[in-house]
């Protein structure tokens, strides 16, 4: 039995761009102003299912957003990274935003450059250099909820599926939920443990010979030039 009638349109709102790529795609996303916590106990409330119209800059919303609200101010962000991600694997159907502690704490304290910040979350934990080998991309802070942002955002996702902004959080990407909060989770338990170490004398780490065992025993490639 169908959940729902794709024919039935409650209400469409425009995204303020265009993404004819993403035309008869349809998103579950969450609303503005919403608590990713309250989702399990009101989903109609908290989020909303849309489908991008025909016309690609048309978003049509079938089901949810039930108090009259609307869908984040993030939307930009999350679907141009949905078009980057998606051409890169047509399996990324997840793009998931967040502000989590450590990695923002790192943005203010260590260099953006990506290589480094990408390098020093490797070195913190093993398991890194295997669940993000593409690495961390990394914009500086900017305004969020504008076109620009996502314009940026999108551009960083082409080469990688964890994408920083500085001084407000993170977007990962992923192929499900779980695989997508795993991935943000494991940079940010490598953040937590450069917080707890950076002030300290660093008397050893894994290097770069140890990195390639990983690379070999787990088949994967770090990002080219990232290792020496
Ligand atoms: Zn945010």
């Amino acid at each position: 039995m169908p959940y729902l009638d794709p024919a039935s349109v409650q209400l469409t709102i425009p995204t303020g761009f265009t993404a004819p790529d993403l035309s008869f795609k349809y998103f579950l996303v969450t609303g503005t102003g919403k608590y990713f916590k309250n989702v399990q106990y009101a989903p109609d409330v908290n989020l909303g299912l849309l489908r991008i119209a025909p016309d690609g800059e048309t978003a049509e919303v079938l089901w949810g957003f039930s108090d009259g609200g609307k869908f984040t101010s993030e939307l930009p962000a999350h679907l141009m990274s949905h078009v980057s991600r998606l051409s890169v694997d047509p399996e990324n159907r997840v793009v998931m935003h967040c502000h989590p502690a450590n990695l923002l704490a790192m943005t203010y304290v260590h260099p953006l450059d990506e290589r480094a910040f990408t390098r020093t979350l490797w070195q913190m934990c093993t398991e890194c250099v295997i669940v993000f080998p593409d690495g961390v991309n990394v914009l500086p802070w900017m305004l969020c909820g504008t076109n620009e942002i996502g314009l940026a955002t999108a551009e960083k996702m082409r080469t990688a599926r964890l994408v920083v902004w500085a001084q407000h959080g993170i977007y990962g990407a992923g192929k499900d939920l779980d695989e997508t909060f795993g991935l943000i989770e494991t940079a940010e338990k490598a953040a937590e443990i450069y917080m707890k170490i950076a002030h300290l004398p660093i008397l050893q780490t894994i290097t770069d010979e140890e990195m390639h065992l990983l690379e070999g025993r787990f088949g994967v490639k770090a990002r080219e030039g990232y290792l020496d």
